[in-house]
């Protein structure tokens, strides 16, 4: 049982990006006060929020002042200092805890972790020095895809192997240091990439939202899908994932669990503790969003079983695609348009969303999504 925050109690987010905007939208007409820490001013979710501090995540007196201000303090990222996060604040007002973060802000610890609870996961390998590379292509056989084990995103800190021409190629360029731990696994050649999220609520429920089916560019997140068709035996191994996960963990907070699928088999690719791109569909498709779900997971809240009211696709505003969305916004009565108003537009960021539900308007702004 998660300790019940009722509100009007406030919710401390550690990072102000587009999640923890999401998530402070989703909290404050539920009357929660939100405060966000973030070293950007006027970082998206600062913008919502009743307040922001602004400093850096490391920074163990602003946690502090965080924490003495906030009844409950979440987090909207998987890279936050575990260390200072403990140091300034007390277990009681972190009902996530920070063992899930400490799994998931190292690649190959999440993959032990999962491997040692039967869960499928690529054949992998750790690489803790460069020159054992070799070897390791060996054993997890090529294709391969080298990972940095800490810090990467949106397909930073990645190296694809696909033969023995790359792999030379790339011990010759090597421009990071050579004992930077990495983890080595084996490209799947995958049939499609779908994502769940799951949390449990209050009373320990596990709740579970529709399987999204994703697609990507560039290792980014363009467009997510839902509901999933999914086979029956794919459906089972899903909810046996994440009820699984949720269950070894006590789960508190909304977690993201990237699939990925061949045949009909399903393969964990990766955690995110935190609300995902891949669902944020459900702002408007569901019962209850995954940022709500979120908000009522840490603050003790029942959560329903989750429905899906109509089919829905969603699509990234990556870059100056938002500037054009902002104008076409206009002429398409089906959007449902977000932009997170970060002031720099640069290549590759994802500025905001578009959502459609409903197949007529899902239709138009697929069809758009490809004329960009
Ligand atoms: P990120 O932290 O950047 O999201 P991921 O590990 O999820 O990193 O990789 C990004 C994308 O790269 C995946 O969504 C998938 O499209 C592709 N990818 C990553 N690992 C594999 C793999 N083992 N086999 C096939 N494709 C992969
Ligand atoms: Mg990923």
């Amino acid at each position: 049982m998660t300790k019940r925050i009722l509100p009007p109690a406030t919710i401390g987010i550690v990072g102000g990006g587009q999640l923890g905007q999401m998530l402070a939208l989703a909290a404050k007409p539920m009357g929660y006060q939100v405060i966000v820490l973030d070293p950007q001013v006027d970082a998206p979710a600062a913008l919502v929020a009743d307040q922001q501090i602004v400093a850096s995540y490391d920074d163990v007196s602003a946690l502090r002042n965080l924490a003495n201000q906030a009844d409950v303090v979440t987090y909207e990222f998987e890279n936050v200092d575990q260390t200072a996060l403990q140091a300034a604040v007390p277990a009681e007002k972190l009902p996530q805890g920070v063992a899930l973060l400490n799994i998931t802000a190292n690649r190959l610890r999440e993959k032990q972790f999962l491997a040692a609870l039967g869960l499928p996961v690529a054949p992998f390998a750790a690489v803790d020095n460069l020159v054992t590379l070799d070897a390791r292509c060996h054993e997890v056989s090529l294709p391969a895809i080298l990972k940095t084990a800490t810090g990467g995103y949106d397909g930073h800190g990645q190296w694809d192997i696909p033969n023995t021409d790359a792999l030379a190629n790339l011990l010759a360029h090597w421009q990071q240091p050579t004992d930077i731990a990495l983890v080595l696994e084996k490209k799947l050649a995958f049939d499609r990439e779908l994502s769940v999220m799951v949390t449990r609520d209050g009373r320990g429920e596990i709740r579970t939202w529709p399987v999204t089916v994703n697609e990507h560019q560039h290792h980014i997140l363009r467009v997510s899908a839902a509901p999933a068709t999914l086979s029956p035996q794919i459906a089972k191994q899903i909810e046996n994932i994440a009820t699984t996960i949720a269950n070894a963990l006590q789960l508190v907070g909304i977690l993201g669990i990237e699939l990925f699928v061949v045949g009909e088999r399903v393969y964990i690719n990766e955690l995110a503790p935190r609300p995902h791109n891949s669902a944020h569909l459900t702002i408007e498709a569901t019962n209850v969003s995954q940022f709500e779900g979120h908000i009522r997971s840490i603050t003790g809240l029942p959560i329903p079983v989750i429905t899906q009211y109509a089919p829905a696709i969603m699509l990234n505003l990556l870059g100056d695609q938002i500037i054009q969305a902002r104008q076409d916004i206009a002429t398409h009565e089906g959007w449902h348009f977000h932009d997170y108003g970060k002031r720099d537009v640069k290549p590759g960021r994802k500025m905001g969303h578009i959502t459609a539900t409903g197949m007529a308007a899902m239709k138009d702004l697929r069809e758009w999504g490809t004329r960009l």
